[in-house]
């Protein structure tokens, strides 16, 4: 994987960037400018260097068409304020306002593209729609560097096709996604432990089935959990269970045992009659579930169970929340497991947090991002990396 370093002297030079910067949006204010921080490292690397700086990005669904309330101009303030110098946006994608904009770029300027997505070509199916779309980029620079790890599973023109037309690099962020994440299931430290929860088991299956065969310990809890319960023949009341998987959980639970990888369950839950944040909890054993009771978090005893297991851990990647963590009596399995891995890192052990309600959990629940080794950015792309999957825009560049 060539770097930034690998592109030479860039005084002077014009740097196609691509940034995730699909950010939330109340109207024109920015709610959470997370993705933009983090693409800060790249971009001003590239302008300190001396580089023309031309950036391109998506936000929202704009279905290929120019649409004002798509527009990147929120984005464009936002990343000048944080850069400390004002940043340019282009008038449009890749028209005439733009060939001029990028024509006038000083070195060490930066300029932001309007939304790629106004081009349906972006998106487009078509090998040669797409392909058309990446040479005009290609047109306004001399390099590209694919810095938007939010995208990178994503076959698309401004994030794969160009890397085919231009000499082209990672930036800081997706190299260091890349690295942790590589780290994590390329040859992990052992003992390697995967914590998997969140909603449903039919999102995860795929995860599932790579991990299966290499982690020593998957612990399972969130929804998913019952999926699991129930191919054990146990009783789930309420519970989100997902009938038509039950098979194919059994298969893994088959499979888990003939590799002598161990299969966690929880032996608890917490359970409450609604899902509601203040319908009454109690716990239960997780083999004696109330027909009546949905289980909303793994309980108390499962907690120190899963706890040990990742402190336990030279390696631990965690994906998907124990609970409906939303609901403070329902946060209790999330927080144990986040707590473990706080204290499994401080001891040594590599961790990492995929997933996008995961990394939110994380912080919604008070958690200081520096206590784990690595918080991924990209929901999507950190669970096919999981997946075992190639990305396009990683494979593309090597
Ligand atoms: P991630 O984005 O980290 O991959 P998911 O999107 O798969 O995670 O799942 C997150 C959601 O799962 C959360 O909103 C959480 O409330 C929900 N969840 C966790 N446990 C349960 C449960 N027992 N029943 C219903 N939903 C649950
Ligand atoms: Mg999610």
């Amino acid at each position: 994987m060539k770097t930034i370093d690998d592109l030479g002297d860039l005084r002077g030079k014009r740097v196609l960037v691509r940034s995730d910067f699909n950010v939330p949006l109340d109207g024109t204010t920015i709610t959470d400018d997370g993705r933009i921080r983090a693409a800060l490292p790249t971009l001003k690397r590239l302008t300190d260097a001396g580089a023309k700086v031309i950036v391109t990005a998506h936000l929202g669904r704009p279905k290929g068409t120019v649409d004002p309330a798509f527009s990147l101009a929120p984005v464009a303030e936002r990343l000048g304020e944080l850069l400390g110098a004002p940043v340019t946006l282009a008038p449009d994608t890749i028209g005439a306002g733009a060939k001029a904009a990028a024509a006038d770029l000083a070195d060490g300027q930066v300029l932001l593209l309007e939304n790629i997505r106004f081009d349906a070509r972006e998106t487009a199916k078509d090998d040669g729609e797409r392909a058309a779309l990446a040479e005009e980029l290609a047109g306004l620079a001399d390099v590209f560097v694919s810095d938007g790890f939010g995208v990178v599973h994503r076959k698309q023109a401004s994030v794969y096709d160009v890397a085919k037309v231009l000499p082209s690099a990672v930036g800081s962020l997706v190299q260091t996604e890349v690295e942790a994440l590589r780290r994590a299931t390329v040859e992990p430290e052992r003992p390697y432990v995967v914590v998997l929860g969140g909603s449903k088991v039919s999102d995860k299956l795929g995860v599932i089935a790579n991990l299966i065969t290499k982690a020593d310990r998957l612990l399972i809890g969130g929804g998913m959990v019952f999926t699991f319960l129930a191919a054990k023949g146990y009783r789930v009341g309420n519970s989100l269970l997902e009938e038509d998987q039950v098979d194919t959980v059994k298969g893994y639970l088959e499979t888990a045992a003939d590799r002598g990888v161990q299969i966690v369950l929880p032996t608890d839950i917490v359970v409450a009659p609604e899902f509601k944040a203040d319908s009454p909890a109690t716990v239960v054993a997780a083999d004696d579930m109330p027909t009546d009771q949905i289980g909303l978090d793994i309980g108390p005893e499962a907690g120190e169970q899963f706890r040990a297991a990742i402190l336990d851990a030279k390696t631990v990647v965690w994906n998907g929340p124990m609970g409906v963590f939303e609901f403070d009596a329902f946060a209790g399995g999330t927080k144990a497991v986040a707590q473990a891995l706080v204290d499994a890192t401080a001891e040594g052990a590599f961790t990492i947090v995929g997933g996008g309600d995961s990394a939110a959990a994380v912080r919604t629940l008070g958690f200081d991002e520096n206590g784990f080794s690595h918080i991924s950015t990209g929901g999507g792309a950190s669970l096919e990396f999981l997946e075992g999957k190639t990305l396009p825009g990683i494979d593309v560049l090597n």
